[in-house]
């Protein structure tokens, strides 16, 4: 069994399509939250993702947000801009969507959420001591988050307190080894210094974990993102991956 795992949309259509195009066959999506926000195209990107197979999705952040249950004020000022953008432009249907959604699923063997297990829309597993303290939050041997757009691993296979940071390569596949918190990375909006849309594969029966990055066309989403009245940070950001 092939399981897609995508985070961090962020109404980046684009993105979303060349990876689906690049990923292969799969049996079915697990999709980390923030589906919207950021980038030009929300509505599509909710179409696109309801419609695939054997989906999970969690509510993100920014979903959170477009849907009203998070003040705009916990946002920075441009990300707020973009809060706003995307309440005004959501349709009833993609709102709905976004309004069904959990916090927090457990499937098989992985707990999946958005930022971290602890808490599950907010926390960002951004260093060690945070991985660590996170590890007591989830019973399964896996967990799958999103939120910091960085693909990392975070390892603990002794069981005790020492928590091991791994960045590995990506087109190869590892064996994983429980129990280890995982991020995909962020399909629509990276933010460790490389531009191309970032994804994995799971496959739960063999236990692998393959990271990916396949680039696509920065150029037409940055464009749709200023003619669409958003920040231009927002534009600038896709080209270097920050
Ligand atoms: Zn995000």
């Amino acid at each position: 069994m092939r399981v897609l795992v995508i985070s961090d949309i962020h109404a980046n259509l684009a993105a979303l399509e060349v990876v689906l195009a690049d990923a292969g066959s799969f049996d079915a999506v697990w999709c980390l939250g923030d589906l919207v926000g950021y980038g030009p195209d929300p509505n599509e990107c909710v179409a696109r993702v309801r419609g695939l197979p054997g989906l999970i999705c969690l509510l993100g952040n920014h979903d959170a947000a477009a849907l009203g249950q998070i003040e705009v004020e916990a946002f920075n000022m441009e990300a707020r801009q973009s809060v706003r953008w995307t309440r005004a432009n959501l349709s009833g249907e993609s709102l709905a969507f976004l309004r069904d959604l959990p916090e927090q699923v457990v499937s098989g063997e992985v707990t999946l959420s958005h930022g971290s297990p602890r808490n599950t829309v907010w926390e960002y597993i951004l260093d060690l001591r945070v991985a660590r303290n996170n590890f007591e939050f989830f019973d399964t041997p896996y967990c799958f988050v999103g939120h910091t757009h960085l693909p990392v691993m975070y390892q603990n296979s002794d069981g005790l307190g020492s928590v091991r940071l791994l960045v590995p390569e990506t087109s190869k596949q590892v064996t994983l080894q429980p129990r280890t918190i995982l991020n995909p990375g962020s399909v629509g909006q990276p933010r460790d210094r490389d531009p191309r849309a970032a994804f994995a594969i799971f496959d739960p029966e063999l236990k692998t974990w393959e990271y990916r990055r396949v680039a696509y066309d920065v150029g037409k989403v940055q464009k749709r993102i200023l003619e669409a009245g958003l920040p231009a940070r927002h534009a600038l950001r896709l080209s270097e991956g920050w």
